[in-house]
């Protein structure tokens, strides 16, 4: 079905569900619940199911020896942990295979309907699993449904722009293509020192065939909206001037809120809605609108999640976001979110009002202004003019 009226297309079905590494486990499918509601309750009528993607689309980027083993921990997930999986961070789970090659292939199917023209933007909020190498599993994510999709665009001959905008260096997603010149990678994320992976310094280079096009920039513990909001409009306007991008994936995982329980910045909703409308500019001025944007993390499931993923939307949608959020979204999700967060109650402003996160002091803010500095000063010099 095309697109007559613009709305944005969302991939997801109750199979994304079975992406899940048990109960204890931060990254929770039970997100899904009030983030769909949400999307739905502001408006989303247009849904894809994922399909599963098939071994030659998984080999585009995972080694064969790889997918053969996410298979093998599927069938028998007691075994001795190898390449990343049976660690506490990605647990093997029967079906794990079958699972994570449908958050990958929703993004491959997102990624098909932009590239055919039905439709321009296109979300897909299970997705986002940055962290996956060629070989390797890591940091919850089994196979980089991201990296895939970039790949797929990059291959029918786009200039691909990543925007990584996860609390977490996209670690994955820029190995994977440090070496490629169609495809910049640009990751803003807490700083390595003090956050997971460890990686994602401002100074560290691309491949020797794509000089430029890996570009990171860190931020301190503490760091809040207008620093963060800043960055990204100064980097990424930069970036795009200089790359000239044909086609724009983002990574908006949330982990960077205030509230959320593995991170360290200090973000408030309102720095999702100034950005996603601004990566909406982005996408018209330098894409003729292709935009694909996945979820990504995000471990706060009923207080934070809904809400950013329904700002994206918004963002595609060329909507304001409402004031208040509605309120019989906040009915259904009342009694599982006091039960999820020890008695807390859904939000009611959709736009978190001030005092929601810690001021930021001044130190903070000198380091992320000199950091944007830095980031784009080293891709001028890097980087060819696209
Ligand atoms: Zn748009
Ligand atoms: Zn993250």
């Amino acid at each position: 079905m095309s697109d007559p009226a613009g709305e944005p297309l969302v991939v997801w079905s109750e199979a994304i569900g079975a992406y899940d590494f048990g109960e204890e486990h931060p990254l929770t499918p039970l997100r899904f619940g009030p983030g769909i509601d949400l999307l739905r309750a502001v408006g989303a009528t247009r849904f894809l199911a994922p399909p599963e993607a098939d071994d030659a689309q998984l080999t585009r980027l995972h080694d064969r020896a790889y997918v053969r083993q996410v298979r093998s921990f599927s069938d028998h997930p007691w075994q001795p942990g190898r390449m990343g999986i049976g660690s506490a961070d990605c647990p093997a789970f029967f079906g794990m295979h079958e699972a994570a090659a449908t958050v990958a292939g929703g993004s491959l199917a997102g990624m098909e309907r932009i590239l055919s023209g039905t439709d321009e933007h296109v979300l897909v909020p299970g997705g986002g699993l940055h962290h996956a190498m060629a070989g390797l599993a890591s940091g919850f994510c089994i196979y980089n449904d991201v990296a895939l999709a970039i790949a797929r665009a990059r291959d029918a001959g786009h200039r691909v722009l990543s925007v990584d905008l996860d609390v977490h260096h996209g670690d994955g997603t820029e190995a994977l293509f440090r070496n490629d010149p169609l495809v910049l990678t640009f990751s803003i994320h807490e700083t390595g020192r003090t956050l997971f992976p460890g990686t994602g310094g401002v100074e560290d280079p691309a491949g020797p065939d794509a000089p430029g096009t890996v570009v990171n920039l860190p931020l301190e513990p503490g760091t809040g909206d207008e620093s963060w909001v800043d960055a990204v409009e100064t980097a990424v306007s930069a970036l795009a001037e200089r790359f000239q991008p044909t086609l724009l994936v983002t990574q908006n995982g949330c982990d960077s809120h205030a509230w959320d329980p593995l991170a360290h910045l200090e973000l408030t909703t309102g720095a999702w809605v100034r950005v996603t409308r601004f990566l909406d500019g982005i996408a018209h001025r330098w894409c003729a609108g292709r935009w694909l944007a996945t979820g990504g993390g995000g471990y706060e499931a009923f207080r934070v999640v809904p809400r950013s993923w329904a700002t994206i939307w918004l963002a595609m949608a060329h909507r304001e976001p409402p004031e208040e959020t509605p309120a019989g979204w906040r009915a259904r999700w009342a009694e599982a979110t006091a039960r999820a967060t020890g008695g807390e109650a859904p939000p009611v402003a959709w736009i978190d009002p001030p005092g929601t996160a810690r001021p930021e002091p001044p130190g903070v803010t000198a380091a992320a202004r000199a950091m944007t500095g830095r980031a784009i000063a080293l891709a001028a010099e890097r980087l060819p003019r696209g």
